[in-house]
């Protein structure tokens, strides 16, 4: 079983300087956890958080990167700039930027490439929204998504990916995915990796996303398929995350 991960989407939310004394807040009253803690911070926090986290067993990581390796690609970070400031993961495919920045799966398969050649752990998130839930279609579009989103990914990467199951229902909805919703569909997709990745597909972690909480984060995460959370609202509060880590 791998370790879970307990990876925290601050989305655009804290300043650098808001970044530090909430890191320091953290640090200053870690609880004993068996899971691995990473804060998805927005890129200009990673730098001061490097710094502050970097003697810590809080990894960094970025909520998106650049599928290019460098050049003339004006606004963007690449993966080799990530890793410089101490990031270990990258968020790819969030369901806000599938949203508002129009990413294809193509589009997130070949920024999940770029992560893993950059050294970094891509979490490639995947899941459906509400009207094709009650279509009852949400294994087969979830399923399609990820193979389109892994259409990049080589085989022998693939211990070295998390995906996260994010329902866009749920995200920052307050509706939660039953445990044994989210269990069902992480099953499906451990079948799927097994189907890609053979003997690689036991080490890849499957997370939660949907508004997981201090109150919900056990039993989703007791669930045989699923090795941890994606959280977003509650990530952004100490209390909560101390809450969430002493759960798991
Ligand atoms: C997310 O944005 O990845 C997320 C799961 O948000 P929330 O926890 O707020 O639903």
């Amino acid at each position: 079983m791998p370790q879970n991960l307990l990876a925290l989407n601050w989305k655009m939310n804290k300043t650098p300087s808001q970044a530090i004394s909430w890191a320091k807040e953290l640090l200053a009253g870690l609880p004993q956890t068996s899971a691995e803690l990473a804060i998805m911070a927005p890129a200009i926090d990673l730098q001061g958080l490097g710094w502050e986290l970097k003697d810590s067993p809080v990894k960094l990581g970025a909520q998106d990167l650049s599928p290019h390796e460098s050049g003339a690609y004006t606004g963007e970070i690449s993966a080799a700039m990530l890793k410089d400031v101490g990031a270990s993961y990258a968020v790819v495919g969030h369901s806000e930027r599938r949203a508002y920045h129009a990413e294809s799966s193509q589009i997130v398969a070949a920024k999940a490439a770029s992560a893993i050649a950059g050294g970094l752990i891509p979490i490639i998130c995947v899941g459906e929204a509400l009207d094709v839930r009650e279509r009852g279609e949400q294994v087969a579009f979830t399923l399609d998504q990820l193979r389109d989103s892994l259409s990049q990914v080589p085989v022998l990467g693939a211990g070295e990916i998390v995906i996260a199951y994010e329902p866009v229902w749920a995200i920052g909805t307050g509706k939660t995915a039953t445990a044994q919703d989210a269990s069902e569909m992480a099953d499906a997709i451990r079948s799927a990796l097994v189907g890609l990745y053979r003997e690689y597909a036991d080490g890849v972690r499957i997370l939660y996303g949907g508004s997981v909480k201090p109150e919900n984060i056990a039993e989703l995460c007791a669930q045989p398929n699923i090795n941890g959370a994606l959280v977003g609202g509650a990530s952004l509060d100490v209390a909560s995350v101390v809450g969430m880590a002493r759960a798991l």
